[in-house]
């Protein structure tokens, strides 16, 4: 593995940013998934399930639910080696646009249910995959169409994801014409040589003309994702990294820390060489990075918003799609792979391509497994989302739920607190900064029982 080299830096900074090896040798980087991006477990929904859903979309819409819209663009110029989506790279115009075709097919047939009929999205998010793929002609088609079955003029945010290789400046202005308000940029690092060996499709030179059209064009918000612990990151380029990041003053940098889910390239070279460890830092040292990293931002006027971003002005950059999601917003997902949610029911989406096509050809929603949470589950959901946050209130959910998670968790929380991760003032629930850092695998002390050993998948 790329093990963090010895200090080389006359000014102290590599020496803060090496963790001595042997210090780390207990946090390999084994594949898996480490991320918790929603409760329960994607395992645990199924397709003998799938009634739910259609359950609640007979059901009167509700008044007192936000709405937000999603649309999954699984198109890449590139397949990335740690990325864990079913991406496609080798579509012509005529499949994408027979794919598009579907995705607004889904949405009429939605628009017609009386769960969703005549509801306005709070936010619309694209994502993939690569969303800025798609050629103005298709962004304007697709959006148009969208517009049309859920408008848009209470929306309040427009979140699109870019990958810097496939913008230029009619396209970002197009972007800006659509309506998108918060770019995100998945830049993950600035130098080549990294790009390259994992497979990136962009180089530096892309992320820096993408940002310079991006900032001039006037977005409410541009973020930039970067990753740390990525194949061959070593201290003195992850500090290169942050201080060029720092220079270029988006309003808000998302940081992952790097892993390896099964279905990734770097997996599948590592089962066939026998590899245990994957060849990128440990979690220790990545959570060193994104530690140093934070300091940094704070000390450039930025400010820590949850366990993976620093924004900043937390008064005016709001991110209202996790934010509305993670206080159980419904969820209307479109598109293949992608994931949904209504009242209380999670859904997936068919995973590839061809079933979903053939699925939305036949008149029905192409859903693929579902799973309707229980109120517990929901209450759980909710408070492990938000302690992502880095603090999350106590009254909301003795109000909401009727649960007070003192009561509820009170072993859990108290071991949280005594190990320094965790900590209460008044009706907050604060998280420390070693607690964020590692708030993924501390997340799922909070899991049911029977949800504990589940695969994230
Ligand atoms: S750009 Fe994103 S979705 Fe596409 S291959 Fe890379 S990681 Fe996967």
């Amino acid at each position: 593995m790329p093990a963090p080299s010895p200090s080389q830096g006359s000014t102290g900074v590599i020496d803060k940013l090496t963790v001595p090896l042997d210090a780390a040798s207990d946090e390999q980087t084994e594949a898996g998934n480490y991320f918790v991006a929603n409760y329960p477990p994607f395992s645990f929904w199924k397709p003998e399930y799938t009634g739910e859903v259609h359950e609640i979309l007979n059901s009167p819409r509700p008044t007192d639910t936000n709405l937000g819209v999603y649309f999954h663009i699984p198109f890449c110029r590139k397949r990335c080696h740690f990325c864990y989506f079913r991406v496609y790279t080798d579509k012509n115009a005529s499949e994408i646009n027979a794919y598009l075709d579907a995705g607004i097919k889904e949405f009429e047939r939605y628009s017609r249910t009386s769960y969703l009929a005549g509801r306005k999205p709070q936010f619309v998010y694209f994502g993939g995959g690569t969303p800025s793929y798609l050629s103005i002609e298709q962004l304007t088609r697709l959006t148009d169409r969208m517009k049309d079955l859920f408008p848009w003029d209470e929306t309040e945010e427009v979140a699109f994801e870019a990958e810097p290789g496939t913008l230029t400046e009619k396209k970002l202005e197009a972007l800006r014409e659509i309506g998108v308000t918060r770019l995100s940029l998945g830049i993950e690092n600035f130098d080549d040589h990294i790009l390259e060996v994992n497979g990136r499709a962009h180089r530096s030179k892309e992320a820096f003309r993408a940002l310079g059209f991006a900032k001039t064009l006037g977005f409410d918000q541009v973020n930039i994702d970067l990753i740390a612990g990525m194949m061959d990151e070593t201290p003195e380029n992850w500090e290169r990294n942050v201080r060029t990041a720092i220079e270029q003053s988006p309003d808000c940098v998302t940081i992952y820390q790097m892993e390896i889910p099964y279905n990734t390239t770097i997996f599948k070279e590592m089962k066939e060489s026998g590899r245990i460890s994957a060849p990128v830092a440990d979690w220790k040292t990545k959570r060193h990075w994104v530690d140093w990293a934070f300091n940094e931002f704070e000390s450039a006027g930025y400010t820590v918003s949850s366990a993976y971003t620093v924004v900043k002005n937390p008064e005016t950059t709001k991110f209202i799609y996790r934010d509305s999601l993670w206080e159980g917003a419904d969820l209307l997902s479109a598109g293949v792979a992608s994931f949904g949610h209504f009242g209380g029911v999670h859904y997936q989406n068919q995973a590839d391509v061809a079933p979903y096509m053939t699925e939305v050809d036949a008149g029905g929603l192409p859903i693929f497994r579902s799973y309707r949470t229980s109120h517990e589950e929901r209450f759980i959901r909710e408070f492990i989302l938000q302690l992502k946050l880095g603090h999350t209130n106590l009254a909301y959910f003795r109000e909401k739920y009727g649960v007070d998670p003192t009561e509820r968790f009170s072993g859990t929380l108290g071991d949280l607190q005594r190990r320094g991760y965790f900590s209460l003032e008044g009706d907050e629930v604060l998280v420390s900064r070693e607690g964020l850092l590692q708030i993924d695998r501390l997340l799922h002390d909070f899991f049911l029982e029977q949800h504990r050993d589940a695969r994230y998948t």
